[in-house]
């Protein structure tokens, strides 16, 4: 078994029901034990910055799954739920992103088709924020630093917002 960490995003459609159906699928497989899922948070969207704020969660979960399969299924969720991709169409708006933060601790570069730990997951507040929640004691093997460490070095942190709560006026 090996325990993965996921980060899930949508900014088309309904948001959070699509990020909710991404998770249930997850946890239908056979293959997959969810261990624990974070709150949802609305989020600036990040590099391509005109487009639909996110919502966006993390995901931990237990897999017998090698990292290659556990993409292959999580890319066929995407395809389900409706995301569409498009040549040339670096960070476009999507109903759903389903990224490999980590897998165990293993360093995996297979070209880039998979890269893990995601190499850009230590420079998003978006992926840091729920990852907080999920396990802030979690150590980045490239880095060995831990997730709240990470997101204390973060330059300049994007906007990111528990979804639900009302901001006092
Ligand atoms: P970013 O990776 O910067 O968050 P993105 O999620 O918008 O961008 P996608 O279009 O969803 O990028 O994916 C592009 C390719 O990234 C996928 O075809 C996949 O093969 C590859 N990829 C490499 N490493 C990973 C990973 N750790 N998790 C998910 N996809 C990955
Ligand atoms: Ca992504
Ligand atoms: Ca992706």
């Amino acid at each position: 078994m090996s325990r993965v960490f996921l980060s899930l995003g949508s900014n088309l459609g309904d948001r959070l029901s699509n990020i909710q159906q991404a998770v249930s699928s997850l946890g239908m497989s056979e293959h997959i034990k969810i261990i624990k899922t974070s709150s949802f948070y609305e989020t600036q969207p990040w590099g391509n910055k005109d487009q639909e704020w996110f919502i966006n969660a993390a995901v931990a979960l237990d897999t017998d799954l090698t990292c290659e399969a556990l993409l292959e299924l999580c890319q066929n969720i995407e395809i389900q739920l409706g995301r569409i991709r498009r040549e040339n169409e670096k960070w476009a708006q999507r109903a759903i992103d389903i990224d490999i933060l980590m897998y165990d601790d293993k360093l995996i570069s297979k070209g880039s088709e998979l890269i893990v730990p995601h190499p850009l997951m230590h420079l998003r507040a978006f992926v840091l924020v729920p990852m907080l929640e999920v396990k802030s004691d979690l150590v980045h093997p490239v880095f060995n630093k831990t997730i709240s460490e990470l997101y204390d070095e973060l330059a300049d942190p994007e906007d990111v917002f528990l979804y639900g709560t009302v901001l006092p006026r």
